[in-house]
């Protein structure tokens, strides 16, 4: 079995996984993974040729025939077991998460939870294929719809959420009776194989399930590939787009997610601790390392000092270090590099006119970790790159507004439109915040509006490329595509020759 390393004797290597067995890559090209909490490198990940990538294809569609065949009954049996291994074993998964991406181990069991979510979902398959019948429609003629996999899809998958989006996209897929190739990101790779593990423990049939590890080049050969037919991304905001340039110039459906800058606005009648409560939270879990992190709060200037004083005294409170101490509820960043470009944009901000009002920089964490502590950024405005940007870490922009027009339009002047909050007590401005706003997806008094597994996720604008928002309804639509059949039997009463174009009678 996969094994978590959390300090380790030598880096382990983490290979593909086709055809049901662990295949190391031949590319002579790999990557480091590191322990975000101490500084380590623990393994080294293949970085798949356009070979490899191929052999995983190969092996999907080989298993695709018979997959494909498999009963709805026998299906959903598979799926209650794989839930319950996933189940089982959470805390396994979640451990991965912790030693690789570095986010406390709490909030690792939070994205297998939601990742467990949609698991539970896909158990529902006999339910969410079932279609339409209409009987008659001409004399002795029935009409039904039906749904069908699509073949073998693939799915390309970011840093943040090692775990979660996977299980976002392969559950669906494999439920729906496609074969499935995930490309996770090498940055924490090491769930990806213990999920494939899991899922032949729980007698998924192989080459189902495969894993290629790698880079750019694996992901240019999925989205080349003659024999894959879907690709569901996510990432940040400029691969999404190549992803979906790229994969529909080659006739794939394509789903891609992209990067965010979430706004929360705060009106003067809000519950304002509930609201700094809500920015804390939303702003740093995850080390601001969250698609849908609240990166900007857009304050009503009548009520702005009084927000910011009450976000400001919240920060020292909030317990920053290794993943594995429990009392912890922030970690380290994904890498030093990243932690540095994050870093970068406090000193950027005060540069550019704003106040910082909380600098992350002053944190001091023993050892070599890639921490960085919270910054609160306030008197930001529209032009200044730490608005502009996405940073992906924990730093918190606060704008403020002088009407609630202008902070919607800001809103939705914004190229990003993945999700937005409101806090106010006033249903009646939350219902026209909602109406207007342009953003997938709204939260009223919640920060972090991750819909639930029988709804779908996804933005709007720079957030997302393509039609379909990802699990829910519209993963089990873009993981099938639609056959009508018009059917009758033979009945010497109807025959007859009739060169005309068919009427209904
Ligand atoms: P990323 O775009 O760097 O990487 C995503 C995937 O694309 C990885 O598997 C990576 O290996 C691959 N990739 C990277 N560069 C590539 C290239 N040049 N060509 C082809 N493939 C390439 O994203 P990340 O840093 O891993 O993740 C963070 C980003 O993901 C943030 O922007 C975040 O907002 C976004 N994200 C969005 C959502 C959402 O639902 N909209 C969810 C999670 C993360």
């Amino acid at each position: 079995m996969t094994e978590v390393i959390e300090a380790p004797a030598a880096v382990k290597p983490i290979h593909h996984w086709i055809g049901g067995r662990s295949v190391p890559g031949k590319s002579g090209r790999s990557g480091p993974v590191w322990n975000p909490a101490t500084g380590e490198q623990t393994g080294a990940v293949d970085f798949a040729t356009v070979d490899e990538v191929d052999a995983a294809v190969a092996a999907a569609k080989e298993a695709f025939a018979s997959w494909r065949s498999v009963s709805l009954s026998k299906r959903l049996d598979l799926f209650f077991k794989i839930r319950h291994l996933v189940y089982e074993h959470r805390e396994d998964i979640a451990r991965f998460l912790t030693a690789e991406h570095g986010k406390v181990l709490s909030d690792a069991l939070g994205e297998v939870q939601r990742g467990l979510e949609v698991i539970e979902y896909a158990c529902g398959i006999p339910t969410l294929l079932k279609s339409e019948y209409s009987e008659q429609v001409s004399t002795g003629i029935d009409v039904y719809s039906i749904r069908q996999p699509l073949g073998v899809v693939a799915g390309i998958t970011p840093f943040n959420f090692p775990a979660m989006v996977p299980m976002w996209m392969w559950a669906p897929a494999i439920a729906c009776g496609n074969t499935f190739v995930l490309k996770p990101s090498e940055k924490d790779p090491s769930a990806s194989l213990y999920t494939a593990e899991l899922l032949k423990e729980a007698g998924l049939p192989d080459g189902v399930f495969n894993v290629v590890m790698g880079d750019k080049v694996a992901v240019d050969r999925i989205l080349e590939h003659p024999d894959v037919s879907a690709v569901s991304f996510v990432g940040s905001t400029p691969i999404a787009k190549y992803v979906y340039e790229t994969g529909t110039s080659h006739g794939k459906r394509i789903q891609a997610l992209g990067g965010a800058k979430n706004h929360m606005v705060v009106l003067p009648d809000a519950d304002l601790d509930m609201a700094a409560d809500a920015a804390v939270s939303a702003a740093y879990g995850s080390a601001g390392e969250r698609c849908m992190a609240v990166s900007v709060v857009v304050a009503l200037e009548s009520v702005a000092d009084e927000l910011v004083g009450k976000i400001k005294e919240r920060l020292p409170n909030v317990k920053i270090g290794p993943g594995l101490e429990p009392e912890n509820e922030m970690g380290p960043l994904i890498t030093r590099e990243h932690r540095d470009r994050v870093a970068s944009y406090i000193d950027g901000a005060r540069d550019q006119g704003a106040e910082v009002v909380a600098d992350g920089r002053e944190l001091k964490v023993d050892g070599d970790g890639f921490f960085l502590g919270v910054s609160l950024i306030d008197n930001v405005t529209p032009e200044m790159d730490c608005y502009r940007d996405e940073i992906f870490g924990p730093v918190l922009s606060v704008v403020r507004a002088k009407t609630y027009d202008e902070a919607v339009k800001l809103v939705n002047d914004n190229p990003y439109g993945n999700g937005v909050a409101i806090f106010t007590r006033d249903g009646g401005a939350a219902r026209e915040f909602e109406f207007s706003v342009n953003a997938g997806m709204v939260g009223v008094n919640v920060p972090i509006p991750v819909p639930v597994a029988y709804y779908s996720f996804g933005g709007w604008k720079n957030s997302l490329f393509g039609d379909s928002h990802i699990y829910g309804p519209e993963g089990i639509h873009f993981y099938t595509r639609g056959k009508v059949v018009t059917r009758r039997w033979p009945d010497p009463a109807t025959s007859k020759i009739d060169l005309g174009f068919p009427q209904t009678r």
